[in-house]
């Protein structure tokens, strides 16, 4: 990242909502289930699978999680209804993860049981560091009950991680991995980009060892070879694991690799409450301070900068 790209994330918290809503328009189907509908059909359409999200986090209220709730109930309505290729990912701590464990426990095997009822599946997404042992307890909980249409995150960002992949082992847990997109401390995170590659790399090794399904989710081309060489020297079959990208991101890499024949589901977000993701995104671009010009210089003359 160029030190005027830096200087641009470090702006864009201050910058007008509805800017940043603009730019990151591509990362997001839209504020509607209809939204979501049309994008995962669109992604369908192209050989993509999707996971749905209905975007928020850190519910405020009891009240708040049961609106989340619904909310997903209605989008297994609306997967099965149109015979969508899609699950769904969802965040704990919209289900109440930060008020009471309890609720959310209450809350996430409602939304399990739901998924079940249409033969669908959850991917229980992960947040920060305060929010890990929690997540996989519950994952647990669940796993210990027999639901088995649960799936968790790792990320290799965290020093845990292969740990974690160690103890979950004997339930062949089924893992998306990641890199991390939450700051932090040194103590329990590799920081360096090239450790965070390293330490993915040995992650996603140690999953197909244990003989888990693994959804290798990321962008980065280096990690994208190492993930189809892991594969195929194991060799897997097609169904036996899965790529995963955001909506909006490196959508030409994301053809190549359903053109040579893997599986890909990409990461469908919507709702209202769209702020705080975007700005993730927003920071995650490397050509970040580009899409600012650009929309800047669309908006003075109406050129489309893009
Ligand atoms: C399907 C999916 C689900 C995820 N779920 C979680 C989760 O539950 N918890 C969690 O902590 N993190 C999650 N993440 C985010 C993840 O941790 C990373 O922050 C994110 O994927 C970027 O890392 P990368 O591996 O793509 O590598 P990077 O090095 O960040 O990106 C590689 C390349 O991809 C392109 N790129 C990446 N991001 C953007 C962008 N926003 N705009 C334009 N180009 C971009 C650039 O060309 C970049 O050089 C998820 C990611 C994916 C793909």
């Amino acid at each position: 990242m160029s030190k005027f790209d830096r200087a641009i994330v470090r702006v864009l918290p201050a910058m007008p909502r509805s800017l940043v809503r603009r730019i990151s328009d591509r990362y997001i189907a839209g504020t509607t289930i209809a939204d979501a509908v049309r994008v995962v059909g669109q992604l369908n359409a192209q050989g993509k699978m999707a996971t749905v999200d209905v975007l928020g986090e850190e519910a405020a209220s009891r009240r708040e999680t049961q609106d989340f709730v619904r909310a997903y109930h209605d989008v297994f309505e609306a997967i099965e209804r149109e015979r969508l290729d899609s699950n769904v990912s969802i965040k704990l701590t919209a289900l109440g993860l930060n008020l009471a464990y309890e609720l959310c426990r209450t809350n996430l095997f409602k939304v399990v049981r739901h998924a079940a009822e249409s033969g669908n599946f959850v991917r229980i997404d992960m947040e920060d560091s305060s929010t890990t042992s929690d997540t996989l307890e519950l994952y647990r909980e669940l796993r210990a009950e027999g639901v088995d249409n649960v799936g968790i995150v790792l990320q290799a960002a965290l020093r845990r991680s292969i740990r974690d992949i160690h103890a979950l082992a004997p339930l062949r847990p089924n893992v998306r991995l990641v890199k991390g997109i939450y700051v932090e401390p040194p103590l329990i995170a590799y920081e360096e980009y090239e450790e965070v590659r390293q330490n993915f790399v040995r992650c996603l090794h140690e999953l197909l060892q244990a003989g888990s399904y693994t959804a290798i989710a990321t962008h980065d081309e280096l990690l994208l070879s190492e993930g189809k060489r892991l594969v195929s020297e194991r060799g897997l079959t097609r169904d036996e694991y899965e790529f995963q990208m955001l909506l909006g991101v490196r959508e030409l890499a994301a053809g190549r690799l359903v053109r040579d024949g893997h599986r890909l589901r990409i990461y469908v977000p919507f709702g209202e409450r769209w702020y705080r993701y975007s700005l993730r995104r927003l920071q995650e671009n490397p050509k970040i301070a580009g899409y600012v010009a650009s929309d800047t210089l669309n908006r003075l003359f109406g050129a489309d900068g893009r």
